[in-house]
């Protein structure tokens, strides 16, 4: 990676500000890999991010961010992994923000963006529904014009924190006479709006809640709440889905976690010797980190080269999420049975030995994180994307 006194002193920077304001709750709830963190603790940590202006690392100085590089917002984003500090509030920072940037109207800029800036308004992502997920724009949730408002009836699936969210963008059928990308507006809902019920989906890991179904009945939406136009929210749609440039490989994220795998292979023991001394887990790690390594430069190559990426990062989605799951797997392998110790027990906490403090969240995250293969395009359709758009077949 270039490395310049410039970008260094930058880091050094980012470094002891993160590392000194931290909270010490939310370091140890991402260091055990967990996802369900609680609002009130996630908005501590953007607001004492957004007192250094970094609250909003992609956004521009005009609408309150850092203005940063390129190369800035992903050193920022590697050294947020390697602090154990969650990634900025997604959905609003990463997704709605520049999307209102870009789209909505100056009346929706002065009233969305500053409680993105602010940690006021955390948001959700109402896009996939039962039937529509890798085929969303099969999406069938009604938003029907009446007078002022839209009335929505049916469902949103799989939504991520809306039993926490303030508010929801999501998408919404409002013509079914033509092409299924037509007839779909991009609507804005406050959460508690007569007729939305929250149920959350409980995932097999067992942690706390994470997604959830969201079902809407006669919930009455002001015209002002659309952005762009109706039936024409296709087009918004793709455009916030192509806005993740940085982090969907999660080098950073899997690099922390290798760390912390070596960390315990040099501490637990197989036949009175460290795992780390035995030949197959030493072969099984090496080929962790060659694959980390080599995503790692596809990465940095693909973002700062002199051809930008654009049909590519499927590949660098599909690779990062494979590697991270793989370095999981092996972390759960190795752990053997102290990988079932519920940490958060304090009745099995006794049973794990004093040298193996990080054991007990590996089978939870291990099983939480089949659902990167999943999520922002399954890995079969990354597997298409490239098949047609980089390969050509
Ligand atoms: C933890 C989690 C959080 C999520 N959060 C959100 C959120 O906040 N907001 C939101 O809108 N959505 C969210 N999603 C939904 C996510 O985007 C969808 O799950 C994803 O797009 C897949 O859609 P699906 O679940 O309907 O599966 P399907 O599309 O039904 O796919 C089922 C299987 O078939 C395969 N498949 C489908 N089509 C093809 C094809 N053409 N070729 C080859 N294989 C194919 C898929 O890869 C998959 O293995 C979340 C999902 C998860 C798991």
């Amino acid at each position: 990676m270039e490395s310049t006194p410039c970008i260094d002193e930058f880091r050094a920077g980012v470094r002891a500000y993160i590392r000194t304001h931290l909270p010490v709750a939310l370091r140890k709830l991402v260091e055990s890999e967990r996802m369900d963190i609680p609002k009130e603790l996630q908005r501590q940590w953007h607001r004492r991010l957004q007192a250094k202006g970094w609250g909003c690392p992609g956004w521009p100085v005009e609408h309150g961010g850092p203005g940063w590089s390129d190369l800035q917002q992903y050193v920022f984003e590697r050294e947020i992994a390697l602090a154990d500090a969650p990634r900025p509030m997604v959905y609003g920072t990463g997704m709605l923000g520049p999307t209102i940037m870009e789209f909505g109207t100056e009346e929706q800029k002065r009233d969305i963006l500053p409680g993105i800036r602010n940690a006021e308004d955390f948001w959700c992502q109402g896009y996939s529904e039962p039937g529509a997920g890798s085929d969303l724009a099969s999406l069938r949730c009604r938003a029907v014009r009446d007078g002022g408002s839209y009335v929505i009836n049916g469902s949103k699936m799989w939504t991520s924190e809306a039993h926490i969210a303030d508010r929801m963008f999501g998408l919404f059928r409002t013509d079914s006479s033509g092409k299924k990308q037509y007839g779909i507006t991009f609507l804005l809902l406050d959460m508690d709006m007569e007729g939305i019920d929250v149920q959350p989906i409980r995932t097999y890991d067992g942690a706390g809640p994470e997604i959830n179904q969201v079902f809407f009945k006669d919930v009455r939406v002001p015209v002002q709440n659309r952005v762009g136009k109706e039936n024409q929210g296709w087009g918004i749609a793709k455009y916030l889905l192509g806005l993740e440039r940085f982090g969907t490989a999660e080098v950073s994220r899997s690099m922390r976690t290798l760390e912390r795998l070596k960390q315990f292979a040099h501490t637990m023991e197989r036949n009175n010797r460290p795992l780390i001394d035995h030949s197959d887990i030493r072969y099984r790690l090496s080929q962790c980190e060659i694959e980390l390594r080599a995503l790692e430069l596809t990465e940095y190559r693909m973002l700062f080269g002199s051809e930008p990426a654009g049909a590519e990062a499927s590949l660098l989605k599909l690779r990062g999420t494979q590697v991270q799951n793989r370095i999981l797997e092996l972390f759960h392998d190795i752990t053997g049975e102290y990988a079932l110790i519920d940490g958060s027990d304090p009745g099995s906490v006794a049973h794990l030995p004093d040298s193996l403090p990080q054991a007990g969240f590996i089978a939870r995250a291990h099983f939480n994180f089949r659902k990167t293969e999943i999520y922002a395009g399954s890995s079969e359709i990354q597997k298409n994307i490239i098949a047609k758009a980089v390969l050509g077949l």
